[in-house]
């Protein structure tokens, strides 16, 4: 077996009670099959010592829909300083597989295991933000089996290969610092439309062609000092600017407004961003992009820690591209992987900006952190929006 980790993984530690927006809220926890058999026992079984933590089990679940009932948007579970009355009665052991894990998140290919961290918890976010290093990835193998085997039957092992090689040469394209977060958005997104034709059209062999051009196309770009400008823009794709990009990105932020909302706030966050950066057309936003473009430059870095936006911005993006591209073996959908981890980048980018704009024109790292740990909880919360997010980008390709 193989298993991969982002550098950062082990260093998480969930801060429990000082957490600024705890991951008990605001979301239905769903209980595993073989967690609910243990506290279906327990609750309506418990010896005379425990009844009473059995009475508050029996009330605290839906026993129905197998998840934990909320009051008032928190889990049951929660006491009034945050913390989990079921650790504190049972111990750590005795949580469901989803509490038991999260923040942690695993993807499972044949004979390989892959860990992230979700953008979605603030500490998590923070790590990850803050960091000024390109994430490395920790593998390590053993000789064991896969405990799995016999659920991978099917699995395409071929084009899973294509797609590791392909995340490679992605992850290249994305440490690239002379290149702008833009001009590497772009190349990743024209990388992913042709690996998707290959796909479509049933050439699974031109895949490798296509991560081999692009590669070559890097290393053309890597050394672009000593090519000719002229070079530069022929290895270059073509990049969305001015009213075309205003258009396109007012046009796609409707998709969000059709998303499941897992909190109320979210309804506030979207209506103002759609009013304070769309609303008043292009000439309006554009003069709130400008000034905003300056507002996080060199600025904003030295304010910061020595963060850059430009590299929490490839944060962003490195998270999104290592946990979901390479799920693209399961549903042959490589470019609304893609896609949507370059969306996602760029409308936290937005909601950046429309914080900045209702707050004097101010912004801090902690600030841009929130944004980004409540825009993943609203999209990877929610398996519906993953999938109607993907659905819509291949729809509209
Ligand atoms: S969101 Fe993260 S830090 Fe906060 S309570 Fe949950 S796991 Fe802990």
């Amino acid at each position: 077996m193989r298993y991969v980790k982002p550098h950062y993984y082990d260093g998480f530690k969930c801060i429990a009670d000082k957490c600024p927006d705890t991951c008990c809220a605001g979301w239905q926890i769903v209980v595993d099959d073989d967690t609910m058999e243990k506290y279906e026992a327990f609750a309506f079984g418990a010896t005379s010592s425990e009844d009473e933590f059995a009475l508050r089990m029996q009330e605290s679940i839906d026993w129905e829909e197998g998840c934990f009932l909320q009051h008032g948007r928190r889990c049951a579970m929660l006491n009034d300083q945050n913390l989990c009355d079921l650790i504190s009665a049972k111990g750590e052991g005795y949580l469901c597989e989803t509490c038991n894990r999260y923040p942690r998140h695993v993807e499972e290919f044949e004979g390989l295991r892959e860990y992230s961290l979700s953008l979605s918890c603030p500490v998590v976010a923070d790590m990850m933000l803050k960091m000024t290093e390109q994430t490395r990835f920790l593998v390590e193998e053993d000789d064991l089996p896969d405990p799995l085997e016999e659920e991978f039957e099917d699995f395409d092992f071929m084009l899973f290969t294509q797609l590791e090689d392909a995340r490679e040469v992605i992850f290249d394209i994305l440490r690239n610092r002379k290149l702008s977060m833009t001009e590497r958005m772009a190349i990743l997104m024209d990388m992913a439309r042709d690996m998707q034709d290959c796909l479509d059209e049933d050439r699974l062999f031109d895949l490798q062609d296509v991560i081999e051009v692009y590669g070559k196309r890097l290393t053309k770009l890597s050394q672009a000092e000593s090519c000719q400008g002229e070079c530069t823009r022929a290895l270059m794709p073509v990049i969305l600017e001015g009213e075309d990009r205003y258009w396109q990105l007012k046009e796609s932020f409707e998709i969000y407004t059709k998303l499941e909302r897992l909190r109320e706030e979210w309804t506030e966050v979207l209506e103002g961003t759609y009013e304070e950066l769309y609303a008043g057309g292009y000439k309006e936003y554009e003069v709130i992009y400008k000034e905003f473009c300056e507002a996080v430059t060199d600025k904003w870095q030295a304010q910061q820690d020595q963060q850059t936006w430009e590299v929490f911005l490839e944060q962003i993006l490195t998270f999104f591209l290592y946990t979901y591209f390479c799920g693209a073996v399961y549903d042959d959908c490589i470019y609304s992987k893609v896609a949507m981890s370059v969306m996602s980048t760029c409308y936290i980018r937005e909601f950046i900006m429309y914080t900045w704009l209702t707050q004097g024109k101010k912004v801090s790292l902690d600030e841009c952190i929130r944004v980004a740990y409540r825009y993943a909880r609203e999209i990877e919360h929610s398996d519906l929006n993953l999938n109607d997010l993907e659905q819509w980008l291949m729809d509209r390709r």
